[in-house]
């Protein structure tokens, strides 16, 4: 058999014997070209344990080809090349490449943003502060020069802090800078509910508002099985062991760990967004959005559930809260506050 080349283009081709194969996984019937053009491109930054998870769970649920991009040399070339030979076995037919430098990351549809330190035992995130806020409006700006039209995924802590670095220094409209982070407080709730009622987890929606931190807003009267609120299936004081162990479950998984936090479930919740976003799920998720009045919070980012679709955040929703709720997101909120006005971007 003549021997094969590849393109960059994804094209394999067998000179003399088949013409070309396409190894696109799109729709037969349209141009090549236009075949090729309708497959997404995400930039990962920050090849580490968040970054590199989500990469992965991107190609193998092929939402888009990734880019990879770390400062370390190897790191994201290494691991690029690693989980694209996984296609292979895994059956996924989507590029990953990995980099230093941002060219190859040009016109990316979306960006993930987890480079940054992580938490060891013993730091809060927000004392992750100073440093991160250096490395994402670094990262932010490089990535906004080579992909004017991109929506932003921020990973990286103090989340909500970070989100609003990324704001100022992309200047991309409110509705396509997004945190991660509720959708990851509210897995952890679905899961300890779960674990408390011994049911699946496929039946519990968990409702965490507020910013990503100690102050967080767990909900238990919209948190439910099955329809029923988890407070009508347990005692008030298992919900509230709950709430307090859901505050508490990215340190929680830093004291076993030792070195470094949370990243699978974290690269998951990232990449539901991603899939919500790039197939127009109209998903509502709580994330971390820009609000300007609603909530009575005015020009902070805060975690609260949005209709992630192609535009981003395509809604925000309102909810109504009682008293105690109202003012437990206000203090969240302070607390965002006190560490954007620390901000020097
Ligand atoms: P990690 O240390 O495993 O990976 C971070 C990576 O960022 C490293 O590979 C590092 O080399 C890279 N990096 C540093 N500076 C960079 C730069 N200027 N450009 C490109 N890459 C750079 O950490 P991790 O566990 O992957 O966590 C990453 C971030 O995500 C941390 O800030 C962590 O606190 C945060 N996080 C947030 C959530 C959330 O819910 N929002 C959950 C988990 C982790």
């Amino acid at each position: 058999m003549a021997h094969s080349s590849y393109t960059l283009a994804g094209t394999f081709a067998f000179p003399g014997m088949l013409g070309s194969i396409e190894a696109t996984g799109c729709p037969r019937g349209a141009r090549a070209e236009d075949r090729l053009n309708m497959r997404r491109k995400v930039t990962v930054v920050g090849a580490g344990n968040v970054g590199a998870t989500a990469a992965q769970r991107i190609v193998e649920k092929e939402l888009a080809d990734v880019v990879l991009v770390d400062v370390i040399d190897g790191i994201p070339q290494g691991k690029g090349l690693d989980m694209y030979q996984s296609g292979a076995v895994e059956g996924f037919d989507m590029k990953i490449v990995g980099s230093n430098g941002y060219e190859e990351t040009e016109g990316s549809d979306l960006c993930v943003i987890t480079a940054g330190l992580a938490r060891k035992p013993g730091m809060s995130r927000d004392d992750l502060l100073k440093k991160n806020e250096e490395i994402v409006a670094d990262c932010v700006a490089k990535v906004t020069r080579y992909s004017k039209d991109l929506t932003l995924v921020m990973v990286t802590n103090p989340l909500d802090a970070m989100c609003e670095v990324a704001r100022r220094v992309s200047k991309l409209p409110k509705n396509k800078v997004i945190g991660m982070a509720g959708i990851l407080d509210s897995a952890r709730m679905r899961a300890f509910i779960a674990m408390e009622l011994n049911v699946s987890m496929q039946n519990i929606h968990a409702f965490v508002l507020g910013g990503h931190g100690d102050t967080m807003v767990p909900l238990p009267r919209y948190s439910t099985v099955a329809g029923v609120p988890i407070t009508e299936l347990m005692p008030p004081d298992r919900v509230e062991a709950i709430c307090k162990r859901t505050a508490n479950g990215g340190a929680e998984i830093v004291n076993f760990l030792k070195a470094g936090s949370a990243y699978y479930a974290p690269s998951a919740a990232a990449v539901e967004m991603v899939d919500s976003i790039f197939n127009d799920k109209r998903k509502i998720l709580p994330c971390a959005a820009y609000l300007e009045g609603e909530y009575g919070i005015h020009g902070l980012f805060v975690g609260v559930p949005v209709v992630l679709g192609k535009n981003g955040i395509e809604k925000i929703i309102e909810i109504k809260l009682t008293a105690e709720e109202s003012a437990a997101l206000k203090k969240s909120a302070d607390a965002v506050t006190e560490l954007v006005e620390k901000l020097t971007v």
